[in-house]
């Protein structure tokens, strides 16, 4: 099989499972109990949150565990909106954001708050003078994502980070697609908040973190036993949290090599199939996106049918996010960056990870060409635009 669905998820490395496997067996204790298997547990989850938080040039105080992107995305979200709802009502958002920013801002609008989804272009970048437009007296946050999980295409952060702070609205970035991929320093990035999932780079799925900067408060959304300053109570995962801190050793070692690596293979692929296949086209900006990322469309086919026969192939890709492709709507980013209702059900997304080797990728532009001429030969919409 080849795996080109990184996005969506990544395998767990072998070091990362060789360094859960003791807290699985016999390292089992309870980090906030007393005795030495407590202790042990609470020492090396103490050493994976100095990992995570090196990983992205925070503190240590500054990192809470989550149970991954979706938890962080709602204790950020919702706890700064909650925090600061004596002070205004309005959030700033993109159109492009995952369902864990987007639901979470509508189910804001239910309570009162009002949200502005500010659009991107067809590069899938925001622009600087529509956020400006956008702030009012009423904004107390701006939640806009590092790295889309679709078109790959990378935000402004810094830029964004610095109006926010001129302004004094609370700023939280979504870098669940980023982080592990490419460099973060939450310093230089301007951020207050940013969410991390940890099976989006080799680590264990069910674990992520929140950054949470030195200073900045926010209300609690869950209640309980008190863990991780009280924002995120509950046993904590350590299994989970111990390959989460080793996945973000590994990554910080490895970054040097996987940028160059994987934008190489990312751009064999992307030149080879635009200039091989007819009317195929890349969704996104083709340099302002992650080094993995691919995202094609194939005028006249659907997304779903080239994924299907892919997969009969031996080769797992996706149509978009793991959550949009279960729904059998048009993709939300698909459209922001202005493509029709057909365009935006065609497209194929291939997220390359640092296990793929070029020899896939060529398998991967061969199999691409099969699937899109076989699927032509039978496409009602291909054939009638041809005559
Ligand atoms: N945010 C983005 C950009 C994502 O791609 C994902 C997962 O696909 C999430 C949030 C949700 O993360 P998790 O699966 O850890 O809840």
């Amino acid at each position: 099989m080849i795996y080109m669905d990184h996005s969506a998820t990544s395998p767990i490395k072998e070091e990362v499972f060789k360094a859960m496997e003791p807290y699985l067996k016999e390292s089992f204790g309870n980090a906030s109990t007393l005795y030495y298997l407590g202790r042990e547990a609470k020492e090396a989850m103490e050493n994976a949150r100095r990992k995570v938080a090196e990983l992205i040039g925070a503190d240590l105080s500054e990192i809470i565990f989550t149970s991954g992107g979706t938890e962080s995305d709602n204790i950020a979200i919702q706890g700064i909106a909650y925090k600061m709802q004596s002070k205004g009502n309005h959030i700033i958002t993109s159109s492009i954001e995952h369902p864990a920013v987007i639901e979470t801002c509508k189910a804001l609008e239910k309570r009162g708050f009002e949200v502005t989804y500010l659009p991107v272009y067809e590069n899938g970048i925001i622009k600087i003078n529509d956020l400006k437009e956008a702030i009012s007296d009423e904004t107390i946050l701006i939640t806009i994502m590092h790295a889309n999980n679709e078109i790959g295409t990378i935000q402004p952060i810094a830029e964004i980070g610095e109006i926010a702070k001129k302004h004094d609205i609370k700023f939280h970035t979504d870098a669940v697609q980023s982080v592990g991929k490419i460099p973060i320093d939450v310093k230089k990035l301007n951020v207050d908040l940013l969410s991390i999932s940890a099976h989006k780079l080799y680590g264990p799925k069910g674990i992520g973190a929140l950054y949470i900067k030195k200073g900045t408060r926010i209300e609690p959304i869950l209640f309980g036993g008190g863990q991780e300053h009280d924002l995120r109570p509950g046993t904590e995962n350590i299994p989970g949290i111990i390959g989460f801190g080793k996945a973000c050793e590994i990554a910080n070692r490895e970054l040097e090599n996987s940028i160059p690596y994987l934008t190489n293979l990312r751009d064999k692929l992307i030149d080879s199939v635009l200039n091989n296949i007819e009317k195929s086209y890349l969704n996104g900006d083709k340099k302002k996106r992650l080094p993995g990322n691919v995202n094609f469309r194939f005028t006249g086919i659907e997304g779903e049918s080239i994924v299907l026969m892919l997969d009969s192939m031996g080769i797992a890709g996706s149509t978009g996010s793991a959550c949009s492709s279960k729904k059998l709507t048009a993709s939300h980013v698909l459209k922001a960056i202005g493509l029709e209702d057909v365009d935006s059900h065609g497209s194929l997304r291939l997220t390359l990870g640092v296990e793929n080797t070029e020899k896939e990728v060529l398998v991967i532009i061969q199999a691409i060409s099969s699937v899109v001429e076989k699927l032509r030969v039978i496409s009602p919409i291909w054939n009638n635009n041809k005559t």
